[in-house]
């Protein structure tokens, strides 16, 4: 995967799996619905708790503002982006919602998407495609099962104004080609929106390399942050041309009775309310996955996930049916006469993590794919090959 560059220092696993309280309980195999917090983010949310019981929610909130005032700086740092470019939210479907609504959209106008589109995402390109007569097309796979990016630029004209991309989507092990997309987009007029919801906390994110205008992510995923957190990148360019849905008095300033102006930077698409402990918690997932360095991450990710397939491609009945020329922490497969959820249940009996992708939320993947149900797995770097084994041979005594 990284040929011709320097391998990045290998993660010390028994480290990080010592810092995981949950690995001594389970084999959880469920980063990519919901991972497992490692012990300074649990105890900088726990502590954050504590100090609001003690003092005050307003008291900690000001008390501890360098703590969750560096969640700018640390998802600035691993984006390399400006803090002023990013809003935090309480998940990323608001923030990918705050700024797919904020793009001004009439009848006639264009928005590219592919099948790897995640299932909200689709639905909101519905709703506004009824507010607004705006059309919504669909950019065919390429013989990998990833946008074909050679369709897509056929497609572009002055009429597109949003191509949406979803990096990795939650129904297979595919990686999408973010950074050819916005090679295409870039000058276009039109604004590219990332879904990294999937790919944040497993691959090294940068947005300039992207070229992407708007990015969100999600706290709990590949992250390990804890839940009810998200977060959207603004590219400070593109801020001035949206709209944002929503308005408050953190969004703006109510500047005389009748009159307001927005914020200056990108938190204008964030709400005042907020889980200060969760945002506390998200700056330290943030700088732990940088500890260990995202390309370490994305190396152990990549070969325990290509270990898992090809292993589970050895037992008879199973089948893989992951896309992409680049493959994902997520695994999906399925096992003849084995219906994904009943394996789900049987497995978790076992202490094994693991969720079933169902068609009704992959319609454009699964659906169009003849595959109903799915297992899924998100394999993380504090997983191990002996955990990969284990699974197998549980996965093989199934029946
Ligand atoms: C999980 C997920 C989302 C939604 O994230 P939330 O934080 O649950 O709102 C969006 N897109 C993709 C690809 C996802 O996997």
């Amino acid at each position: 995967m990284m040929q011709g560059y320097l391998r990045p220092m290998p993660i010390d696993v028994q480290l990080a799996r010592s810092l995981t309280p949950g690995c001594s309980h389970v084999l959880h195999f469920n980063s990519c619905g919901s991972s497992l917090m490692p012990t300074p983010v649990l105890d900088a949310v726990k502590a954050h708790l504590d100090l609001e019981a003690r003092i005050g929610g307003y008291e900690a909130a000001a008390q501890a503002m360098p703590h969750w005032e560096r969640a700018y700086d640390s998802l600035a740092g691993m984006l390399n982006c400006d803090r002023n470019e990013l809003a935090i939210t309480e998940n990323a479907s608001r923030a990918w919602e705050m700024a797919f609504h904020a793009i001004p959209l009439g009848p006639g106008d264009r928005i590219l998407t592919g099948h790897a589109e995640y299932v909200s995402n689709w639905l909101a390109f519905l709703l506004v495609r009824q507010r607004t007569g705006c059309r919504v097309e669909l950019v065919p796979n390429d013989e990998h099962g990833q946008i074909d990016t050679h369709a897509l630029s056929s497609m572009m004209d002055q009429r597109v104004k949003l191509v949406a991309l979803t990096h990795m989507p939650s129904s297979n092990g595919l990686i999408n080609p973010a950074e050819e997309v916005g090679r295409l987009v870039k000058g276009s007029g039109a604004l590219y929106l990332l879904d990294a919801c999937q790919s944040v906390g497993q691959l090294p994110l940068d947005v300039k390399a992207i070229g992407c205008d708007l990015l969100s992510g999600t706290g709990r995923k590949f992250l390990r942050g804890p839940r009810g957190t998200g977060f959207l990148f603004v590219r400070k360019e593109v801020l001035e041309r949206l709209s944002p849905p929503f308005i408050e008095h953190q969004s703006a300033n109510w500047d005389e009775l009748e009159r307001f102006s927005w914020r200056m930077d990108a938190r204008r698409f964030e709400t005042w309310e907020k889980s200060y402990a969760n945002v506390i918690g998200l700056a330290q997932a943030v700088d732990h996955a940088m500890s260990w360095g995202l390309d370490a991450i994305a190396e152990r990710v990549g070969d325990l996930a290509n270990e898992l397939r090809n292993t589970l491609a050895t037992v008879p009945g199973v089948r893989v049916h992951d896309l992409g020329l680049r493959k994902s922490g997520i695994v999906t497969f399925t096992k003849n006469g084995v219906d994904p959820m009943r394996m789900m249940q049987e497995l978790g009996a076992q202490g094994i993590n693991i969720t079933a992708a169902r068609k009704e939320i992959a319609r454009l993947d699964l659906e169009e794919r003849g595959l109903d149900r799915v297992a899924r797995v998100g394999i993380h770097y504090f997983n191990t090959s002996e955990e990969v084994e284990r699974f197998v041979a549980a996965v093989s005594d199934m029946s």
